[in-house]
Formats: C-alpha cells, structure tokens, sequence
C-alpha cells in the first residue's frame, strides 16, 4: 500500500467540489446565496450556453475589502460565522465557506467587489482551478460584488460529461432562480440567458406585489386557484399558498416549501403535506405549493447535507402535526362561496354564515341541524343518519336514492330564489333554474351561471356526514375471537408500545407478546373485513420515519367513502327544485364540497362575463 500524503489544496477542494457543485444550478445557487448574504437588494443573473460556458451574477450587496478576496475563494474560510453556538442558530444561507473554494476549482472564477460607497474602483482575484493562487488587482466596479464563472468543469472532463443538454442545464438553473426569487421577496431578481431576458422580478413589498411574483414565478393559473394559508401556534408559523385540490398536477413539480428563507425538501414535510390533502386529492395526483414555515434557528440544524437542501427538526413530530393540522384545516374551509367578495370568506376562521337568516354562528354549531345522530330526526331524513346507523352497527347498506332526495325537499321547503332587490343575498351557489341530463343542475347566483355535478356534490356531502358521525359517536371496535400475532422487529415493537394511545384512539390495542412480537387483540369494527396486519406494518413505518400515522383513519375513511358513494344520487334521477335547491345549501355548509370524495371538482363557475364573451357580446 502507498503511503499517507497531503492532498493538494486543488484536489482537496474538487473532492468537495462533487459534493457541490454538480451543474451550472448549483454554482448559481451558491452565488446568490452569497448575495442574498451580502444584503443586496437586486441581482442580476446572465447566463449562457445552459450556464456551462458563462454564468456572471452582480450584486449590489455589501462588496468585500480586497485583502478579504483571496479569503472568500480559499477553502474553510467564512465571514459568516465564528463558533460552534454561531452554527446552531444560524440566520445566513452560506456558513461552510467552501462554495466559491470549490467552484474555483473546477472553473474560470473571477470574483469583483466593492465594498464602498463612495468609490466605483474595487478589486478583482481571478481563480483558474490550478493551484489556487490568487493575484488581486484594482478594477472599476459599483459597491457590490460580481462573480464570474467560466468554463465550468474544463479541469474535470469526467463531471463535463454528465452535463445534459443546454436547455436542461437552463431548465434546472432556472428553478433555482425562481426558488431564490420565491424565498426573499425583497430582492429584486433578473435573469437573461444568450442575451435574451427570461425574467425581470422586481422586489415586491406589499401583498399584491408578491401574490404578483408568486403568479409569474409559478404561473397565474396557480395563483387563480390557489388558497392563502397563515398559522401560528407555539413559536411555528406557517404561511403561504396552497392549490385547491382540483389544481393538482400529475407531477410534484410545483412545491415550494422554505424553512426560515431557506427552500428544502424534506420527507417529514412532504408527509405532513400528503396527509392534509388525503381527502380532497385524486388518485396519484400531486398537490401544488409556496409555503414558509417559520420557527426558532435553534430548533432546526441546517448542517445536514453539503448543498443544505434538507434540514433536521428538533421536534419532528410537533413540526409534522402543525403542517397537517394547519393545512388540513385550510383545505377543509374550501368550501363553495370561498374566495372571492362573497360573504362566508369575511368570515373569521372556524366561524359560518346561516345562508337562511344571514347570521354568523361558530363552526360547530353549523353541523346538520344539530349533532348528526340526533334522535328528532324524522323518517324522511334517513340520508346521512340510514349511512351512520349502517356503519356503527349493522353492515353497511347503501342508503337508498330516493328517499334521500325526498329527505332533501323535506328539509328545505322554504328555498325559493329571491326577488330581484335582494340580489345581494344570494347565497354563494344560487338558486337552481333546471337540471340537465339527469347529471348537472343548473343554477344562478349573483355572478352568473353554476354547474354542479349532482352526484359527485352529494357524495362528498354524505361523506363528510359519515365522518361526522363517526366523531361524534367514536369508533367502535371489537375484540378478535383469535387475537392475530405479527412478526416484526424489536425496533417496532417498542414503536407500537410507545403509540399504545394513539392505536386506542383509533379502536385498536395492539400488545407486544415477546421481543420480535405482536399481538393484534381489537380493531376497529370498520376495518373487520381488512387487511389489518398489513394496516399495523405501514402504521410502524410511518411512525418509524415520520413519528406519525394516519394509515388507520385512511383506511376508514375509505371504507365511509365507498358507502357515502353507494348511497349518492345517481345519475338520471330527476330532482325537483327545492331538492335542488337544499342540494345547494348543504355544499355551502359541507367542508371540502369543492371536490368529490375522489377529488373530482363538484361544480363550476360560468360567469356573465364569460358567457358575455362566449356570444361576443360588449364588444
Ligand atoms: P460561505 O457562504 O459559506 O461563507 P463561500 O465560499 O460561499 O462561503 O463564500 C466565502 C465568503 O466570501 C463569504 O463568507 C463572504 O464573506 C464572502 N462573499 C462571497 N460572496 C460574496 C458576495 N456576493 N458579497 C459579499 N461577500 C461575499
Ligand atoms: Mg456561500
């Protein structure tokens, strides 16, 4: 075997270099890092050939003195922080001090700055990735910094190949602009690419602007569908905006999540956010998303992985329940009448309009004319009490279609559209006019014509009834004649020991019968025809990876979902107005009435100004 030698300072920084800097993105995420750093309020990007041949970033940040220049390109060197309690409350984005060390090794770096006011002469250090020799020399430049990066990877035709594409290198360097852009809206971005202008931001300070950046970072088709979201609880906050479910896309490719400014991807938060839209989101779609979470530095550790993409939560499980619980919550309030100038969106949270009397009661006492199960209820209104009464003790039994939709003219008698003068109160989804085909109603509210699914509306009503139900009465569960043993690690035994109360809660007792051992004693009666060792070993993974589950309200849900299917209006079925009509008022007050339980949107909006256009009319 050789003997132990020193690496040289050049081999030791294009080892690092590969951890780095992988492409042309990655050396512009590190520069305006830098920049973002230095408190510059406008940078430009100029790019080309895909950033391979030049990428050039200027800032007008704080600049550099020019002994400190040869610093910033050495490797192991830092203005950022000082000590190991520096590290662990870290508010920059840069503190490695390795970055431009590393570029410089594998490119044609040369680093401009100016750190004064009062003067446009500053100091340039040029860096040819060989020995890592620095000459510092005056050259005129603005207070702030310019970095210019040539010929990336020219020393190192090994990584020169896994290059794609010029258009795929601009593809990805492009995405880390528009995250940069997205995580610091006072900063004014521009990007150019072969001398052509791709995107001019301008730093945006009031809302308007950002929901303005935000729209032309992730196109305005997002921000037209999208909910704003604001949450604080115990030191976390959480805001930003989320897609209705309905603008779910067939790829996550729309997910901005920041950690205190910095964008990362994190399997705890892409859990917590899947969970939220559970309910509302169409098989294997993915939802869309710009949200900032926001909490004490000292509670997350950044120093995880070289380009920081991912972040350690002190207390990953409380971080998870506040993501699910703010955005499930979020999601559950898109409602029909959300948005827009109508009244249920002035409302406070949790709070809700009675669309016959106009006034404002709390959420809880919205329910369906009182808590679901309730015993006034008479024959006629067997619609979401039939289905309750089927799951919690009989089997289930699909709820028959025609009496539901006799349940509906029963409960709402009164509901005739109003005279003109009261325009204004009109409720969110009108009043119906006609049914079509046997599938849609039809139906005018103040700003024009409404749509509605019939079918895909009820079942997401009936849905959400059973699940009421279901809370209010609690699960029920049933012991196993034969409790069933499942073979598992020590690691998982102790995981399901740990969580004996969140099993309980769900109507599950789970034993441990020996160190590799568990024994399922009772399930929930609802899952009696499932799978429920397979349920208990996803239950454990989920607990092992994210410190939580919701495998087994899933799974439940599903089951409701199914009969809450069975027992919706078909098509075909003729309705009359007031059935229609209470059709209408019960989305109003339904959470999630947006989508159907599969996700599918339930109604549409076709205003006049669309229908205006439509017959080329005003013009
Ligand atoms: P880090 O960002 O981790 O400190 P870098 O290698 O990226 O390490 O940069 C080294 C140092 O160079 C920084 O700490 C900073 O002091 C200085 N520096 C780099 N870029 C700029 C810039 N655009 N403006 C001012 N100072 C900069
Ligand atoms: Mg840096």
């Amino acid at each position: 075997m050789a003997r132990i030698h020193r690496l040289s300072p050049r081999l030791a920084n294009q080892i690092a270099a590969g951890e780095v800097v992988e492409r042309p993105a990655s050396v512009v995420k590190e520069v305006l890092e830098n920049a973002v750093d230095a408190g510059a309020t406008r940078i430009e990007v100029d790019v080309e050939e895909g950033g391979v041949k030049l990428i050039r970033i200027r800032d007008n940040g704080q600049g550099m003195e020019p002994d400190d220049l040869p610093l910033a390109l050495a490797r192991h060197a830092t203005s950022k922080i000082h000590s190991l309690e520096d590290l662990e409350r870290v508010g920059s984005l840069g503190f490695r001090g390795e970055a431009l060390a590393s570029i410089g090794s594998v490119s044609r770096l040369t680093l401009t700055s100016n750190h004064r006011d009062d003067s446009s002469e500053g100091c340039s250090a040029l860096c040819e990735g060989r020995d890592m020799e620095v000459a510092v020399k005056p050259a005129p430049h603005p207070r702030g910094t310019t970095v210019e990066v040539r010929d990336l990877f020219f020393n190192t035709p090994a990584r020169r190949k896994f290059l794609r594409t010029e258009k795929t290198e601009f593809n990805h360097l492009e995405e880390v602009v528009k995250r940069l852009a997205l995580s610091r809206f006072d900063v004014g971005f521009s990007l150019r690419h072969n001398g052509r202008g791709i995107h001019s931001l301008r730093p945006a300070d009031s809302t308007a602007e950002r929901q303005r950046r935000v729209a032309s970072v992730c196109g305005p088709a997002f921000m037209e569908q999208a909910v704003y979201v604001e949450h604080e609880r115990g030191g976390l906050r959480l805001w930003g905006w989320v897609g209705l479910p309905t603008f779910s896309r067939s790829q996550a490719d729309l997910q901005y999540f920041f950690v205190n400014g910095r964008v990362i991807r994190d399997k705890l938060v892409a859990h917590a956010v899947k969970q939220a839209y559970r309910d509302v989101l169409y098989h294997g779609r993915h939802p869309a998303f710009v949200l900032y979470l926001e909490l004490d530095p000292a509670l997350v550790d950044v120093n995880v992985h070289p380009t920081k993409h991912e972040v350690r939560f002190r207390d990953g499980r409380e971080v998870h329940n506040f993501i699910f619980s703010s955005l499930h919550k979020a999601l559950a309030d898109v409602r029909p009448g959300q948005g827009g100038s109508d009244p249920v969106s002035a409302l406070g949270a949790g709070e809700t309009v009675d669309l016959q009397t106009g006034e404002i009661r709390a959420q809880s006492a919205l329910a369906w004319g009182g808590p679901a199960p309730a015993p006034a209820l008479s024959e006629g209104r067997a619609m979401p009490v039939g289905g309750y009464q089927g799951y919690s003790s009989a089997p289930a039994s699909p709820v028959r279609a025609a009496e539901q939709m006799r349940a509906y003219g029963q409960l709402h008698p009164a509901n005739a559209p109003l005279p003109e003068a009261e325009a204004e109160d009109v409720p969110p989804l009108g009043y119906a006019l006609a049914q079509l085909k046997g599938i849609y109603i039809l139906a005018e509210n103040a700003s024009g014509l409404v749509l509605v699914d019939m079918h895909a509306a009820h079942e997401r009503i009936t849905y959400e009834r059973l699940k009421l139900a279901r809370d209010a009465e609690g699960i029920r569960s049933q012991p196993l004649l034969v409790p069933q043993a499942v073979a598992v690690s020590s690691r998982e035994v102790a995981l399901a020991l740990e969580n004996s109360e969140l099993f309980a809660r769900l109507g599950m007792q789970v034993d441990g019968a020996g160190e590799e051992s568990l024994l399922i004693r009772q399930i929930p009666v609802a899952l009696r025809d499932s799978n429920v060792e397979q349920l208990l070993r996803d239950v454990l993974s989920d607990l092992a990876e994210y410190g939580s589950s919701d495998r087994i309200e899933a799974h439940m849900d599903e089951i409701l979902s199914t009969m809450a299917c069975h027992g919706s209006v078909r098509a075909n079925r003729r309705l009359t107005l007031p059935e229609m009509n209470a059709l209408l008022r019960d989305m109003e007050e339904t959470e999630r009435a947006g989508q159907c339980n599969h996700g599918r949107p339930t109604w549409t909006q076709l205003g006049l100004d669309e229908l205006d256009r439509l017959f080329l009319r005003g013009r």
